[in-house]
C-alpha cells in the first residue's frame, strides 16, 4: 500500500470540509471551537487563560471549514487542519496524514476489531484534551491488538505457558496481544522518552459498572519468556479521570450466570487465571492491592471469594481483610490465602506461584 500523500488528503477534505474532519477526531475538546468558528473559547490544550481577566485565548479561524487553522493567544497559529492536529495530539506529520486519511475513508485500513466503548470521564475531570488524547491512545492500542488466538500472538502463548496457564480459556475482547507496544519512561529533565518496543499482553480494566476505563499493559520477552527487563513491566495506561477505576476490575471470565456460583477475585491476572484453571469458577483480576480493597461486586453476585496473595509485607492480606469486612455484612464472603509460605528471597507467594508448584511438581519457586 502506498503511504498516504498530503496532497491526497487536502483533495479529499476539500469535499467533506475540515470541521466534519475535526468533529470526528477531535469531538470533546474542540466542541465548543466548532460549534461557533472564529468566535473565542477555552483552549484545548492549556484550558481558560486567566490573564487580564480576558477570558478565554483559543478560536478557529473563520474558515476554519476550509483551512482547518486555528490559533491560541498563548500556544501559538497553526494555520491548517494538519498543524492543528500535529499540535493537539503530538502528533508527526506523517501520523497526523494517516489519521485523516482514516476519518475520511482513504486508507484500505484492515477490518478493525471491536473497539471498547473507553468511558470519557472519572469524578475528577482531568483537562479536555488529556481525556481526549488518553481515549484515543486507548482506541489506538486496541485496535492494534490481536486476538490471543491470532499466529502471531506466539510470545503471549509461550508467557501463559510458562506459567502454567497455557489452557487458559482467554476472552479476546477482555485479553489481547500488541506485537510491538512501546515501553516509556522518563529521562533527567522528565522528559518522556521510548526505551523500545516489547510484544505485550494487554487487558481491559471496568469500572464497577462495567464500563470500559483503561488497559493494563503487561510487557514480555520478545521470545515471550517471562516478562520484559524493563523497570515496570506491569503498567495501566492513561485514562481519564482518576477515580475512575475505584471499584473495578478485569473482568475475565462471566460471572453471575447462576447465584450459586461464586465470583472470585484476585490481584494479578495471572493469579486469577490460576485459580479459574484450579477450581473452575470465575475470577476476575483487581491489579493491585489498593483497587482489589476497593473492589464492588455486582449487584447479582452472592459469594465473593477473596484468592488473596500471602506478601512478606502484609500489603495483600491487608487489602482482601478490607475488602472481606466491607462486603462481608451483606454477602458470602471467604478470604483464601496460598498454603505456601513465603520463599526465602521472593516479596510474596500467591495463587498463581502455587499452581505453577502444582504443575511443575517442584517446590521450586520462580520468586516471580
Ligand atoms: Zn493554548
Amino acid at each position: 500500500m502506498h503511504a498516504i500523500e498530503s496532497a491526497d488528503i487536502r483533495q479529499a477534505v476539500r469535499r467533506t470540509g475540515w470541521l466534519a474532519v475535526l468533529e470526528a477526531l477531535v469531538p470533546e475538546a474542540l466542541g465548543p471551537a466548532l460549534r461557533r468558528p472564529g468566535r473565542h473559547v477555552p483552549c484545548p490544550v492549556h484550558g481558560k487563560a486567566r490573564k487580564n481577566g480576558r477570558g478565554d485565548g483559543f478560536r478557529l479561524f473563520p474558515d476554519a471549514d476550509r483551512t482547518g487553522g486555528g490559533i491560541c493567544a498563548t500556544c501559538g497559529a497553526y494555520p491548517d487542519g494538519l498543524a492543528l492536529l500535529q499540535w493537539l495530539f503530538g502528533w508527526s506529520f506523517p501520523e497526523a496524514l494517516t489519521q485523516v486519511g482514516a476519518v475520511l475513508g482513504l486508507t484500505g485500513a484492515p477490518a478493525r476489531p471491536l473497539v471498547p466503548a473507553f468511558a470519557r470521564t472519572g469524578t475528577h475531570r482531568p483537562h479536555p484534551m488529556q481525556a481526549q488524547k488518553a481515549r484515543h491512545n486507548l482506541r489506538r492500542t486496541w485496535c492494534e491488538s490481536l486476538p490471543p488466538s491470532h499466529p502471531d500472538a506466539e510470545p503471549l502463548c509461550r508467557y501463559l505457558a510458562g506459567r502454567g496457564l497455557d489452557a487458559a480459556v482467554l476472552n479476546p475482547r477482555v485479553v489481547r496481544f500488541h506485537p510491538a507496544l512501546a515501553y516509556w519512561s522518563r529521562d533527567a529533565e522528565d522528559r518522556p522518552i521510548c526505551l523500545g518496543r516489547f510484544p505485550a499482553m494487554l487487558a481491559l480494566v471496568s469500572d464497577a459498572n462495567g464500563r470500559p476505563v483503561t488497559l493494563h499493559r503487561t510487557y514480555l520477552q520478545p521470545d515471550g519468556r517471562g516478562k520484559a527487563s524493563v523497570r515496570s513491566p506491569k503498567k495501566l495506561m492513561a485514562h481519564p479521570g482518576t477515580d475512575a477505576l475505584t471499584g473495578g476490575a478485569i473482568r475475565l471470565f462471566r460471572a453471575g450466570a447462576s447465584r450459586h456460583v461464586a465470583l472470585g477475585v484476585a490481584e494479578g491476572i495471572e493469579t486469577a487465571l490460576a485459580v479459574h484453571a484450579m477450581t473452575g469458577m470465575p475470577v476476575w483480576a483487581c491489579v493491585s492491592a489498593t483497587l482489589l480493597k476497593s473492589f464492588r461486586p455486582p449487584v447479582e453476585i452472592e459469594r465473593i471469594m477473596i484468592w488473596a496473595d500471602n506478601d512478606r509485607s502484609g500489603a495483600g492480606q491487608r487489602a482482601a481483610s478490607a475488602l472481606g469486612e466491607r462486603l462481608g455484612g451483606s454477602l458470602d464472603v471467604h478470604i483464601l490465602l496460598p498454603p505456601a509460605p513465603v520463599p526465602v528471597n521472593a516479596r510474596g507467594v500467591d495463587w498463581a506461584d502455587c499452581w505453577l508448584m502444582r504443575q511443575s511438581g517442584s517446590a521450586a519457586l520462580s520468586g516471580a
